[in-house]
């Protein structure tokens, strides 16, 4: 836990905070935070530039990374989107869907960026289990996707809905960690859908609002 304000710098459409106090005590550095923030980014990009991206049946997943252990270059890596999940979304997709393939895709690119990370530094490991999966540390659970919508949201998101002529229709989005999944409000996943086109205003979002 950090106490004491927290400083903001701006700079190429990122925003960074960080502890003031932590500066003063020379533990934090704002210029190689900075540097590690970038090349993380530029790390990002380069894997999201070579993506394919897919639909297919799964029955059991709204969406999958498929990455190919063979390759030196991935760029057969794909991330697949569930046929019903994007047929429901056909019609003026509404902010709940725009914002639920938003959170998949997220979930997605980090395991595709855990299996480039194996790819690229762990190039002599043999054995694939090893190579390509999310290790288990406390942070990311041995699930890349599931720990980045922690992060973000505070808990995994799921769509709870049903199928109507091959379309699956959501119901509502929950946050569904812990005993009781709480239903994410409408009117937040509005603003954030609508905002999102909006950089500035997207900065500002900084929690999110449960309907409780
Ligand atoms: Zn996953």
């Amino acid at each position: 836990m950090v106490s004491g304000s927290l400083g903001v710098l701006v700079g190429d459409g990122v925003v960074y905070k960080y502890p003031k106090n932590l500066v003063r005590e020379n533990l934090f550095n704002v210029d190689k935070a900075k540097q590690v923030v970038s090349t993380t980014r530029s790390f990002v990009i380069r894997i999201c530039n070579k993506l394919i991206f897919d639909i297919a049946i799964l029955p059991d997943e709204y969406s999958e990374f498929a990455g190919d252990c063979k390759s030196s270059r991935g760029l057969s890596d794909t991330i697949k989107f569930d046929r019903s999940l994007m047929a429901g979304c056909d019609n003026e997709p509404r902010p709940m869907e725009i914002f639920f393939l938003f959170v998949k895709l997220l979930h997605e690119i980090s395991h595709a960026v855990i299996f480039q990370f194996g790819r690229e530094f762990l190039r002599h490991e043999r054995k694939t289990n090893v190579k390509f999966q999310t290790p288990k540390t406390h942070c990311l659970g041995a699930e890349a996707g599931s720990a980045m919508e922690k992060f973000l949201f505070g808990s995994a998101i799921d769509a709870p809905g049903i199928v109507q002529e091959d379309k699956y229709r959501i119901n509502y989005l929950i946050l569904s960690d812990g005993k009781q999944s709480g239903a994410i409000n409408n009117f937040w996943i509005d603003q954030f859908v609508y905002d999102a086109i909006n950089c500035s205003k997207l900065k500002t979002i900084e929690s999110i609002q449960l309907p409780w």
